[in-house]
């Protein structure tokens, strides 16, 4: 499947050779982006700007690697035996538990991996692309040569660009030439030889942007990138296994050894102590080893996982790494995010503290429609100077937009930017107005990092104005008076400060607003620009309510034994304002970005065990964080963003990113990204993997002791000498017809009743638990004896050897039937609706399973070929007693043990 490099490029143009008017005029674009028409002509030229599907192993191939497995080599070294000695049915029974489990196991496999690529297909990139002079997002996939891209801190390059115009811009292009420093680019053509990682006039399709910004002309699409044409790395398809499911498969191989083994000893004490003929011993040994060996664990463990993924993704949380699964059934604390993710980020003024006055500002959601109040008085804005300079720098120092469709208000921007463009509207500001009479000529955009933002604006006349808003202790720290910016008067910071500790009280998000006049000659904005100098217009104070399905998963978290952590950029009294709204942090200790700066590792593990809830933190202390938590033994998981979030998300055990207001980047880093950011989905998400965990483990504690029950029935005749109660022909049969069947129900098995009412599990659990074992052997020997005994009690009755074995074998299959049920919950009780009906997997496998042995009893073929006789229904009675006998003791084992008080 290698594709030769160099044939592709010989005659690629030398992009980065060229200026960017050249290039742009090669491929037929336009600095003000194309025409929708002419886009939608070129996809259907060039078609979408997609990857090839990585290369994926044929299906005949997967089909075949089935048969790569140690329970498969020695079914078919007994298939040729059996053979050999012309015991054709035993041969054809052989071989058809081989295929039968290939094909389970092939079906499967492809069935588990369709889900995870259509879980993955979810996550499709979008680009901000110039077409018809407006600025569109649009997904990656339909981007053209030509197009004009605009790029931004977080964003993965959508296609290959040739630069037009760079600010900063730097580009992690480790995805391409393995470099991780990031590089910088600019718009300059370079040497025509020059390497990919020296066109720094370039920007490629897979690479990251990780600070400034950059608009870029589209050269290249889909497999025609650099990244499209070295197909060899392309993230290759992901295995379907976790370390769980790792540690599963090399039990199974454990046990499937010493089978070997077991049934070799059978083999020699057989022929040895009984004098049996080496052609019936043989079989013997292979019918207990087939019944003994779990072949149909790995294609069970397969599908349990890809519809623990699937269930995921139904409710917003798109699996990025399998491992992920396992980890998510342990987590212990989630760090997370409390704007957007823990509250509804809609964002809303309701309240403006100026130098003149304190107003209340009503109304709800982006609508512009609500009156200004003081003192309860209803004021008129355009009689208020103070509120007027005010929003006009707010309106002005903002990149949101406010659009009405459909009798509705829609935000195009940032929530708080948003709000504050709401704000204006009421008080009757027309932003695009004055927009036009004095346009942006720079700007520093807003940062976690610095919390602030500043536009430049110049009129026509050349006379310059700084609006600069931001968290209030760093614009405070910035002004020198307040008021007019013509004539401030002294700054009152003692006021300013506890007015803005009253909004942060009530649980209001706070931004400060400030200006300053300034020059024509002054065209760039830098940070010196505005670090002294301003004049303070006032404050605002956003509500942000909390997302009520956020408030009951922090309980529900809570109830599983998970700590949950609010972190946030907001002010302190702010965070444990909305923090008591949610239930974080009890109202207690508070920890601050600077706080935890002044701390050691050893003194940061100790005040995070108290601290819930972080405030003023920038994404570097996330990380250290995450740290502190994991070296005091925590499973955690942590939200994210934004570029500087990746280190934490990578660092966490779960990192988890925002699907809808995250970056590439942070997607990039994360092992899950929710479609809603909403914390809701990462409790659902930890339901789904404890979940998952508990199918397997319910699959195993249904495997082994069918497995080991079956193969008792058969050795324990030949150790004991005495008439094989079931043939090795017999028991082929039933292993055909349970092994994958029944225990395939249990992958689809829906999460306890108490699932979230446990502690967390701990990651180094071992799968076999005490009760493990003890399930095992109880059940094993409950079914072996219960089997025998039948055989045993059918014969003193005086029946034939045939119609006992039939009897036999018909009482095995239902009572693994029965045992489903019972398995179908660890230890609640199963005889209830739910526990008997809740599961319609389990019911089909159980009817399509009676079926077949009924056809096994009574169709004429059957009966000749292994040996059957129609029984009766006395008998059939007696098989139903027993299997109520054992369904029954097993629910009395299950409430033993939670009486007991002892952990499933
Ligand atoms: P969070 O982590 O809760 O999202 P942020 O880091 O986004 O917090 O914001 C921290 C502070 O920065 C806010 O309390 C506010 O004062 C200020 N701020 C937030 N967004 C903006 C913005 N777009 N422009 C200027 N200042 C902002
Ligand atoms: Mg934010």
């Amino acid at each position: 499947m290698k594709r030769s490099v160099a044939s592709h490029r010989r005659d690629a143009p030398l992009w980065h050779a060229m200026s960017g008017e050249e290039v742009v005029e090669r491929v037929g674009g336009h600095p003000r982006g194309l025409s929708d028409e002419e886009a939608a002509a070129r996809l259907e030229r060039h078609g979408p700007n997609r990857l090839p599907t990585p290369y994926r192993t044929p299906g005949w191939r997967r089909f075949l690697r089935q048969f790569h497995n140690m329970v498969i080599y020695v079914l078919l070294a007994a298939a040729v035996v059996t053979a050999a000695l012309a015991h054709w049915v035993d041969t054809g029974v052989i071989v058809a538990v081989v295929v039968i489990n290939a094909l389970i196991g092939h079906l499967q496999e492809g069935k588990a991996e369709r889900a995870l690529d259509a879980v993955r297909r979810m996550l499709s990139p979008m680009a901000t692309v110039l077409r018809g002079g407006t600025r569109e997002t649009i997904p990656a996939e339909g981007l053209v040569p030509g197009d004009v891209v605009a790029l931004q801190p977080g964003d993965k390059v959508p296609a290959d660009l040739r630069l037009l115009s760079v600010r900063e811009l730097a580009v992690d292009e480790s995805a391409l030439t393995g470099e991780s420093v990031p590089v910088r680019k600019t718009t300059d053509a370079v040497d025509a030889g020059a390497v990919l990682g020296d066109r720094q006039g370039m920007a490629f399709s897979g690479t990251l942007v990780t600070a400034g910004q950059g608009t870029g002309v589209v050269v290249a699409t889909g497999q025609a990138t650099e990244i499209g044409r070295i197909s060899e790395m392309l993230a290759g398809v992901e295995e379907l296994v976790t370390p769980l499911l790792a540690k599963v498969a090399s039990f199974g191989r454990l046990i499937s050894a010493v089978v070997v083994v077991a049934a070799v000893v059978l083999f020699v004490f057989g022929m040895a102590v009984r004098g049996e003929g080496p052609g019936a011993m043989f079989l013997v040994a292979v019918g207990m080893a087939v019944a003994a060996i779990p072949e149909g664990l790995p294609a069970i463990m397969t599908i349990t996982l890809a519809i623990g993924v699937q269930a995921m993704a139904r409710r917003n949380a798109i699996i990025r790494r399998l491992p992920a699964v396992d980890t998510l059934g342990s987590v212990t604390v989630i760090c997370s995010d409390k704007t957007g993710t823990l509250t509804r980020n809609e964002m809303t003024v309701t309240g403006v503290a100026t130098p003149g006055g304190d107003y209340e500002v009503e109304g709800a959601g982006y609508a512009p429609e609500g009156a200004f109040r003081v003192a309860g008085e209803t004021v008129a804005p355009d009689e208020r100077p103070d509120l007027g300079r005010l929003v006009e720098a707010a309106s002005m120092c903002n990149d949101a937009s406010l659009t009405r469709g459909d009798g509705e208000w829609r935000l195009q921007g940032d929530p708080t930017e948003g709000a504050l463009a709401s704000l204006a509207m009421k008080a009757g500001y027309d932003a695009r107005a004055e927009e036009k009479r004095r346009p942006r000529t720079d700007e520093i955009p807003f940062a976690s990092e610095h919390r602030f933002m500043a536009t430049l604006h110049h009129d026509h006349a050349g006379r310059g104005v700084i609006y600069v808003k931001g968290a209030p202790e760093q614009i405070m720290a910035m002004c020198g008076g307040q008021g007019a910016p013509a004539e401030p008067e002294a700054l009152d910071v003692e006021r300013w400060r506890e007015r803005a500790e009253r909004f942060a009280a009530e649980g209001r998000r706070v931004l400060a607003i400030a200006a300053r006049t300034t020059d024509a000659s002054h065209t760039s904005l830098r940070f010196d620009d505005v670090g002294a100098g301003l004049t303070l217009l006032g404050l605002v104070g956003i509500v942000d309510p909390p997302r009520a399905e956020a408030v009951r998963a922090v309980a529900e978290c809570q109830r599983a034994g998970i700590r949950v952590k609010m972190i946030t950029g907001d002010h302190p009294a702010t965070a444990t304002a909305v923090g008591a709204q949610l239930a974080i942090g009890g109202g207690g200790a508070v920890l601050t970005g600077r706080e935890l700066e002044g701390m050691d590792e050893a003194a940061l593990v100790e005040a995070a065990r108290h601290a819930d809830v972080f405030a003023r933190v920038s994404p570097e202390h996330k990380l250290r964080l995450v740290r502190a938590l994991q070296a005091d033994g925590h499973v955690a998981a942590m939200t994210g963003d934004g570029v500087n979030d990746a280190p934490a998300l990578k660092r966490a055990d779960v990192g988890v990113a925002m699907g809808r207001n995250g970056t590439e980047v942070a997607k990039e880093a994360s092992d899950m990204v929710l479609t809603d950011d909403n914390f809701a989905s990462i409790a659902h998400a930890v339901e789904e993997g404890r979940t998952v965990y508990d199918n397997l483990r319910k699959a195993i504690l249904f495997i082994l002791p069918t497995n080991g029950a079956e193969a008792s029935v058969v050795a324990f005749a030949v150790l004991l000498g005495m008439a094989m109660p079931i043939t090795p022909v017999q028991i082929l049969w039933v292993n055909l017809v349970t092994a994958v069947t029944l225990a395939l129900a249990l992958a689809f098995e829906r999460a306890e009743p108490d699932i979230m009412r446990r502690p967390p599990r701990r990651p180094d659990e071992p799968l076999l638990t005490g009760f493990f074992v003890w399930r095992i052997a109880f059940v094993s020997l409950l079914l072996f004896g219960a089997t025998l005994g039948l055989f045993a009690w059918q014969r003193a009755g005086g029946a034939e050897v045939a119609a006992a074995r039939t009897v036999a074998v018909d009482a095995l299959v239902v009572f693994e039937i029965v045992y489903l049920f019972n398995a179908r919950l660890l230890l609640p009780p199963s005889l209830s609706r739910a526990g008997l009906f809740g599961n319609r997997w389990a019911l089909v496998a159980a009817a399509a399973v009676l079926t077949m042995q009924l056809l096994y009893t009574y169709l004429p073929l059957t009966r000749g070929l292994f040996d059957t006789v129609a029984i009766g229904a006395a008998e059939w009675g007696l098989i139903a007693l027993l299997a109520a006998a054992i369904f029954g003791l097993v629910e009395i084992e299950k409430l033993v043990i939670r009486r007991s008080g002892m952990k499933g």
